[in-house]
């Protein structure tokens, strides 16, 4: 048990920061996690399941005398949250936040922090489809990454302490920039989900014409999909307006070989196919190999709780 920081402030009580307490307390990280939400229904389950050590009526009150503070909010509210709280800080405090676009969220909370504050961005590549004070467990994050986005002349010292939270919750931490992060989780995660969400819809409609086979002969490849595509709306609203650029260009690169496989099935070019897919199943290995995933049935993920990233 090492206490990284003294007092740590949650702003946003749902998978994301119940994840991290359940995590913090494990490992002994923090002397005192206080936390807020801006619903009294969430702050009142909050107090029911124990979930931090002192839930507060305001974010205000939340952050006083915090060591670190955690915006984990929805991408499009963090900037509101940075402006109540910046007042209210405590000098040499650290600020985080944990949303899935990087370059976005700097721009709208960097200006409201003070300079007596360090303000160091990161983001849990964990998660799953569930939200909310219940979803949260402490092994979110084991062996997961968690980067961290430092701005160019950031403290060395807080970097390394926002760090060792991260390492004591379990995760494996590196370093990144805004816009390279940005781009990474348009390829590995946001044009993924926009997919699922594509993919969902149109098997949604073909109900209409099949009426429940669709359902009722799901195989696990639409299965996942639909896992997928079950997260939370709010969030990636948010993740797609405000990673506009990086999603586009992935978009149109997936849009091109997308074609190509189409042209491919219809002038019968199975050799192009069968290329195609030797090269995509290595990439699974791949990532089997990475230890980010598992090749267990299901991929591990019946009857748990299921890991995904954003
Ligand atoms: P969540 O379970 O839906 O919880 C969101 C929390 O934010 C709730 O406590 C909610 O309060 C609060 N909130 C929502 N809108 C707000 C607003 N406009 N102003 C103030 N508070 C607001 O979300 P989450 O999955 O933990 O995600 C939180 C952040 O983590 C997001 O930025 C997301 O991009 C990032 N993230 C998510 C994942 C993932 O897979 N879920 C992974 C990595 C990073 P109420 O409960 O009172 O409504």
């Amino acid at each position: 048990m090492t206490i990284v920081y003294d007092r740590v402030a949650l702003i946003g009580l749902g998978l994301i920061a119940s994840s991290m307490h359940w995590a913090i307390k494990r490992a002994g990280l923090a002397g005192e996690v206080t936390g807020y939400a801006r619903s009294s229904e969430t702050r009142d389950t909050a107090r029911e399941i124990g979930l931090c050590d002192r839930v507060c009526e305001s974010a205000i009150e939340a952050v006083k005398d915090a060591d670190l503070v955690v915006l984990c909010v929805p991408v499009g509210a963090m900037e509101a949250v940075a402006k109540e709280i910046a007042p209210y800080l405590k000098t040499g405090a650290t600020v985080t936040d944990v949303g899935s676009v990087k370059k976005a969220v700097i721009d709208a909370v960097a200006p409201h922090i003070p300079a007596d504050v360090h303000f160091i961005p990161s983001h849990p590549l964990a998660g799953t489809e569930h939200s909310g004070p219940r979803s949260g467990f402490a092994e979110l994050y084991d062996n997961r990454w968690w980067l961290i986005v430092p701005a160019e002349g950031a403290d060395v010292a807080a970097v390394a302490k926002l760090r060792a939270l991260c390492e004591g919750m379990g995760a494996n931490v590196d370093e990144m920039n805004a816009e390279h992060h940005d781009l990474v989780l348009a390829v590995t995660s946001h044009t993924p989900h926009l997919i699922a969400y594509t993919m969902v819809g149109v098997a949604d409609d073909l109900r209409r014409v099949s009426e429940s086979e669709v359902i009722k002969y799901s195989a696990s490849g639409f299965r996942d999909f639909t896992r997928i595509a079950a997260s939370d709306p709010t969030m990636w609203r948010d993740v797609f307006l405000n990673n506009k650029e990086a999603t586009l260009e992935i978009l149109g690169r997936f849009t091109e070989e997308l074609f190509a496989l189409q042209r491919a099935i219809r002038t019968g070019d199975g050799e192009h196919l069968h290329d195609y897919f030797t090269h995509t199943r290595a990439i699974r290995r791949g990532i089997i190999e990475a230890g980010q995933d598992t090749d267990a049935p299901n991929f591990g993920r019946a009857p748990g709780p299921v890991k995904g990233e954003s």
